[in-house]
């Protein structure tokens, strides 16, 4: 990979700026100051310096965010606030994605990464990846529903959700409940309450498979995946 490429994906710039800290002659590779941006290097064996500071190279960025209600889930928009949007430069320069989308409504649980492996694995409908949602409902929900919804409901458009497991977690007026399904089908949380004649009126994502949605992010905020968060999604 070329040595300007590496550095800007690291973060210590655009590849304009890299370029003036390398003809300052403040980069050595295996202990050589190199001053061309299209010096090649190996991130894994050589030995890159920078400003007299081993450089640690890694390709992917794994982060989780509490996703806000009205912020798109997309890299881009012409209208509305994105979710790389939130990111500061240090993690917008790996160019992380959404693996899947939640309502511009929709709070909670939201993977980032530039892993395409792992996004396309976690997104699969064969991996049947488990995702569990918090949700406000705008009436009492029953048993009739668990039960409903423990078979799978049909959807506005005909289709036969697979089971989804409903938790009642207070019932009345407006009720707490939470529901863990293994699709992602567009509004699908949303339209699993229609077919019961319910409306979601607040929903929130806490976990994706192992994942659970870390309770110290505040809304709009995001850490990166521990290593072990990481191995387990694998
Ligand atoms: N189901 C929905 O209805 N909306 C979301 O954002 C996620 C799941």
């Amino acid at each position: 990979m070329r040595i300007d490429k590496l550095l800007s994906n690291i973060g210590y710039g655009s590849r304009k700026e890299v370029k003036k800290i390398l003809k300052n002659g403040q980069v050595t590779v295996n202990g050589n100051i190199v001053k061309d941006a299209k010096f090649h290097v190996d991130p894994i064996v050589d030995s890159v310096y920078l400003f007299g500071e081993k450089v640690q190279y890694r390709e992917f960025i794994y982060l989780m965010m509490n996703k806000p209600a009205g912020v798109i889930s997309a890299t881009e928009d012409d209208r509305d606030e994105t979710v790389i949007d939130l990111l500061n430069d240090e993690e917008a320069v790996f160019s992380p994605f959404p693996v899947g989308r939640l309502d511009k409504d929709t709070e909670g649980l939201l993977l980032l990464t530039n892993d395409g492996k792992l996004a396309h694995q976690l997104l699969s409908p064969k991996k049947k990846v488990p995702k569990k949602y918090f949700a406000v409902i705008n009436s009492p929900v029953t048993e009739d529903d668990v039960a409903a919804f423990g078979k799978g409901v049909t959807l506005d458009d005909g289709y036969e959700t697979k089971p989804g497991k409903l938790t009642i977690l207070k019932s009345g007026e407006y009720s707490d409940i939470e529901l863990t399904i293994t699709e992602g089908k567009f509004h699908q949380v949303k339209r699993m309450f229609e077919a019961v004649g319910k409306k979601v009126v607040y929903l929130k994502r806490i976990s994706m498979g192992p994942l659970l949605l870390d309770d110290t992010l505040e809304n709009g905020q995001y850490r990166e995946l521990t290593e072990e968060e990481v191995l387990q999604l694998k």
